[in-house]
């Protein structure tokens, strides 16, 4: 498994790769579409989105799954 060495520290610290913060990878998520690991506010939006995302399972970002919205 190379490519992913920030999962393999110790520490489990997770950088997004929009805005390159430091996390934890149980707030954040993985875009199984686009492939990025985003920290909790890129990958759900919001809290209520991750609270949504949790019900729905969902496992792509905001930026590629359906938005609350969006399923009005
Ligand atoms: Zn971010
Ligand atoms: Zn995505």
């Amino acid at each position: 498994m190379l490519g992913v060495p920030y999962l393999l520290r110790s520490e489990l610290r997770a950088t997004c790769e929009v805005c390159k913060a430091q996390f934890d990878p149980g707030v954040g998520g993985y875009c199984l579409r686009c492939n990025r690991l985003l920290c909790e506010r890129h990958f759900h939006g919001g809290r209520w989105q991750r609270l949504w995302r949790s019900v729905r399972g969902t496992t792509v970002c905001r930026e590629c799954g359906p938005t609350p919205d969006s399923l009005r």
